[in-house]
């Protein structure tokens, strides 16, 4: 039987999500109006972590995703600051072939927003503070933690004690809880720093991301939302480059730095402004050997941390919080124990098929691309060639964009829980 760390009397909760970033602050909400107790626990100060300045990432959500978070609440100001992305174009460096994604294959609506980091910052945070429900405990970190078979005692950063049925590891890439549980990591460096920035352009994007496999790595410009609606001309750059030519590009002058852009870019929408800080992310796969541990879940980049080739990592953590939510709530009805094993297994079976394949695709992807091999150039021109005329296999690839294919949970289909 689990004892106490100290004599005073915990607080009680049945799930405690450590890390109330995107993926945590979505499972936060998620279970927000059901009858699970929940808390979180994150080392920043929410209010002061969605500045400006934080970070210029904005994701491709797929469609199944937006479901998600309107399923939520989350969606609510989102609608006016996203944009949709409704076809996408790929190319292969100078090469004249090329693929084209266009949403009217599937149906009316788009493929897929983009959504602005801060933005969907901002509305957890609002969420999470409108829900009295939920148990804020920031800014803290775990010092202890101690599980058992009747449970889990966690003691934060400053002093307090919290008993939980579950302990939700969603602390990102360095997670703390995964070091806690000795869950090893398969993981490998790149050798590639996306480099991020905010442009905006003289013509209107028509809501159409283009990604261009350069040697180095893929660059692509993703839409953003702008006023007027039809004529937007803001795009966030992901632009991926080796490791040693990254260090060299940071140091530019802000014109030598637009002027090596522009190369990329090229000339399709007019004028280019970078208008935005630029941020540098170095690119690494990790994938945890497991997820579930006793009384304990790994959920987000905590679990997997993917290249962002295809912007499938936010992704994939909305699809965990989906399922987790989902198996939670099932053995909550069905009176079992949240943190039993065997609850823990449904999620893990869940999710373990479907990330493993995305990590080792875009791993995949990766490498096929980002060189200047003339055999692999030749292959690959000849693939974006061959799938670019066969509609059924262009159609199933949109509907995985859109997260439309295999088992989905409900509240991808934005049904309740
Ligand atoms: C350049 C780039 C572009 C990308 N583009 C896309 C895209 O288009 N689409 C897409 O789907 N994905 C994309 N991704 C991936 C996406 O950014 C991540 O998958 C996503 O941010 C993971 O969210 P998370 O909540 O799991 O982790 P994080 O966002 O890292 O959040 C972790 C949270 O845990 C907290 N925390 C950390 N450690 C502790 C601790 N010890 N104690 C308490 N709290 C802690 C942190 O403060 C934070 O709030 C991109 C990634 C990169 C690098």
């Amino acid at each position: 039987m689990l004892k106490y760390l100290t004599e005073k009397s915990p607080s009680e909760i049945d799930v405690l999500i450590i890390g109330g970033g995107l993926v945590g602050g979505c499972l936060a909400a998620a279970l927000a109006d059901t009858p699970l107790r929940v808390g979180v626990v994150d080392h920043a100060v929410p209010k002061i972590a969605p500045s400006n300045a934080f970070d210029g990432r904005a994701f491709a959500v797929s469609l199944s995703n937006k479901k998600l978070l309107q399923a939520v609440g989350l969606w609510g100001t989102l609608n006016e600051t996203s944009a949709p992305i409704r076809d996408i174009r790929v190319s292969d460096g100078s090469s004249m072939f090329f693929l084209h994604f266009d949403h009217k294959v599937v149906g009316e609506e788009p493929m897929g927003f983009m959504v602005e980091n801060i933005y969907l910052r901002q509305a957890i945070y609002a969420l999470l503070e409108k829900k009295k429900n939920i148990r804020k405990f920031s800014p803290n970190f775990v010092r202890h933690l101690q599980r058992d078979r009747s449970g889990a005692v966690v003691r934060l950063s400053d002093g307090q004690e919290i008993r939980a049925q579950l302990v939700v590891g969603a602390d990102g890439r360095e997670s703390q809880i995964r070091k806690e549980c000795g869950i090893g990591l398969t993981s490998w460096n790149y050798n590639q720093t996306a480099i991020v920035c905010t442009v905006q352009h003289g013509r209107g994007h028509s809501y159409i991301a283009q990604e261009r496999f350069l040697p180095s790595g893929p660059f692509a410009i993703l839409p953003l939302h702008g006023e007027p609606k039809e004529a937007a001309n803001r795009s966030s750059i992901v632009w991926t480059e080796r490791n040693e030519i990254a260090p060299s590009l940071r140091v530019l002058s802000e014109k030598d730095f637009l002027a090596e852009l522009a190369v990329r870019f090229q000339t399709f929408l007019g004028e280019l402004k970078v208008v935005s800080p630029v941020y540098f992310y170095p690119l690494k796969l990790q994938f945890a050997r497991c997820v579930i541990d006793r009384r304990t879940v790994l959920i987000g980049d905590a679990s997997h941390s993917m290249h962002p080739i295809a912007g499938q990592g936010l992704n994939m953590g909305l699809r965990d919080v989906a399922a987790l939510a989902e198996v939670l709530v099932d053995a909550y009805r069905l009176g079992m124990d949240i943190g039993d094993t065997a609850v823990l297994q449904r999620y893990n079976k869940w999710r373990r098929f479907e990330n493993t394949m995305m990590i080792a695709t875009t791993d995949v992807l990766n490498r096929l691309f980002s060189n200047n091999i003339g055999p692999l150039r030749v292959a690959r021109d000849a693939g974006l060639a061959i799938v670019n005329s066969i509609s059924p296999l262009k159609r199933h690839i949109i509907r995985h964009a859109m997260g439309l294919t295999g088992n989905v949970p409900k509240l991808l289909e934005g049904k309740p829980l």
